[in-house]
């Protein structure tokens, strides 16, 4: 079956449903859900009943004892982690949320109200965790666990992003993502997980990057990058792997190295940090900064973060600076240190070029490369000629994890405004702590579920919309891996004519080198603007 067009769905029928929100049946059609995980990467992982299953088949083999595994794993959470409790019990159902969802604006279905999505795991708590569910059941709002109702925290805990918008309306900050994770980790209990989160997980451990590289694919791949890079500027960069004593390590996600139009930042990365001669080396045993375990489970979550943490112990390097990346972020700034932190064996960051101290990084060690690349800029580091980037007019997507989890949301437009002379920002109702997700984040990113991607998408898209239409807009900028690999196919679905960059792509264009040849191309291969000739008195 052909994937619907715009226009269908465009046709969002917003009229509540004729059926009771209790009535969990949901309806596992083509287009809308995501593919179970293959045996093999839950055995890999070590994880519970490997099996073949998919989400639409009437039997999902589950453990004969599944309901007693996942409520005894809910009294367990209910237990360790406060904010689960609190967030099972304080809602008082204003609504602010309700339609502050990607997927509800793009899909109409209530269940994809973040109120609502909680509540269907709030109906299970309350009738086994609460006197009150316990006694009058159905009419205190709790439900039994069934069958149908696990397939229904399936079908809807992996319709969300766990993108936190809906948290940053909420009076009581009730951070929806928080139960999504949770419920993706009761599920993860009994097998019933997706494909594109486990393999990526699986392929870390294997290789240690989400694309299953293996050490000397990632080498050809540092390697091809610098001769690409010396073909277009003339200038040969030294980019070491897994070199002791250099000062600092970077970490990238595994696509920057591998995907499209990711490399074009890997690029822009290594022709930055050579300009500055900063002493750091890669790491093909954390040659990875994303991490799916977000997805997953704490655990995970916690064994994948680790990586990154013990090869900056093994190489000896003083301080880490990660490149751009959603969920490495979100990881680093909201759960490292409880994880595995902190992280004294390292020092606080301290930037050798401008001698800035990194003070807010000085649990987790860790700089992100827009901070490190504003300050260049503010020092008056960076020689940059903006009008190289000439044929873009640029708008900036705020990646979710990145702006509400991490309050990264000056640095990335600093640096743009310094390095492209076009820049455009969307609706403020659209950017900054209140962006729209691209609706593929935290493994949703999937060919089978390409329908939902593009209804959660739409609202993302229509802000584009707006600035293509208006200025002319032909490129949004993020920082975000998963941005990079979703938003081309969601803005050709949507907004045809506006393509996708890096933040480090747009700075590597703009970076004047020191002894470089002259550039007749950008870092795509493109030819450069022609110069504007010089006004004659
Ligand atoms: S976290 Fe994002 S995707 Fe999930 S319910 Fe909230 S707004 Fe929707
Ligand atoms: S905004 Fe907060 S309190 Fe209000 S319905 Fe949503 S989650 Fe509940």
């Amino acid at each position: 079956m052909a994937n619907p067009k715009p226009e269908e769905l465009t046709q969002i029928d917003y009229r509540p449903p004729h059926k009771d929100w209790m009535d969990p049946a949901v309806d596992f059609r083509k287009g809308v859900f995501c593919y179970s995980a293959l045996p093999k990467n839950l055995q890999y992982l070590d994880l519970p009943n490997p099996r073949v299953w998919q989400p639409f088949d009437k039997d999902w083999k589950l453990p004969p004892d599944w309901k007693r595994i996942i409520l005894d794993g809910m009294r367990e959470r209910l237990k360790k982690f406060r904010s689960f409790r609190l967030f099972m019990d304080i809602c008082v159902r204003c609504g602010a949320c309700a339609d502050k969802c990607h997927f509800y604006v793009g899909s109409g279905d209530p269940k994809n109200m973040p109120v609502l999505r909680a509540e269907l795991m709030r109906s299970v708590y309350r009738r086994y965790f609460t006197l009150a569910g316990r006694l009058f059941g159905k009419l205190a709002g709790a439900r039994d666990l069934t069958e149908n109702v696990l397939k229904e925290w399936f079908y809807y805990f992996y319709q969300c992003t766990e993108c936190r918008r809906c948290s940053v309306f909420c009076p009581y900050g009730i951070d929806t993502a928080e139960i999504t994770m949770m419920g993706r980790e009761l599920l993860n209990l009994v097998g019933c997980n997706i494909n594109w989160v486990l393999e990526p997980a699986a392929n870390c451990f294997r290789t240690g990057n989400h694309l299953g590289v293996q050490p000397h694919g990632f080498k050809d791949s540092v390697d091809f990058a610098v001769d690409e890079l010396e073909e277009l500027t003339g200038i040969r960069v030294d980019a070491s792997i897994n070199r002791k004593g250099a000062e600092v390590l970077l970490i990238v996600p595994s696509a920057d190295y591998f995907g499209t139009p990711h490399y074009y930042t890997f690029l822009g990365y290594l022709a930055l940090l050579h300009e500055v001669g900063l002493d750091y080396t890669f790491s093909a045993y954390a040659s990875e900064g994303g991490n799916f375990g977000l997805f997953n489970s704490h655990e995970m979550m916690k064994r994948l973060n680790a990586k990154i943490y013990a090869e900056a112990k093994r190489l000896g390097v003083k301080w880490i600076l990660g490149g751009e990346c959603g969920h490495m972020w979100r990881v680093i700034h909201q759960y490292m240190d409880t994880l595995n932190g902190p992280a004294d064996f390292l020092e606080v960051p301290v930037s050798p070029v401008t001698g800035t101290r990194f003070e807010h990084a000085r649990s987790t060690k860790m700089v992100h490369i827009c901070e490190f690349t504003a300050d260049l800029i503010h020092n008056g580091k960076l020689n940059l000629d903006p009008g190289r980037n000439d044929r873009w007019k640029v708008t900036f997507h705020d990646s979710c994890n990145p702006a509400r989890a991490m309050g990264l949301l000056e640095e990335p437009r600093y640096i743009l405004r310094h390095v492209c002379r076009e820049f455009h920002e969307m609706p403020e109702n659209t950017i900054r702590e209140q962006t729209f997700c691209c609706g593929s984040g935290s493994g949703l990113g999937t060919d089978e579920n390409f329908e939902m991607r593009m209804r959660g998408g739409l609202p993302r898209a229509n802000a584009v919309k707006y600035v293509h239409d208006r200025f002319g807009v032909n490129l949004l900028a993020c920082i975000c891996a998963i941005d990079k690999a979703t938003l081309p196919t969601l803005l050709e679905y949507w907004v045809p004519g506006v393509e996708v960059a890096g933040v480090h792509e747009l700075v590597g264009n703009a970076l004047v080198m020191k002894g470089e040849k002259e550039r007749t191309t950008d870092l795509r291969g493109e030819p450069l603007p022609a110069k504007e000739a010089p006004a004659h008195a």
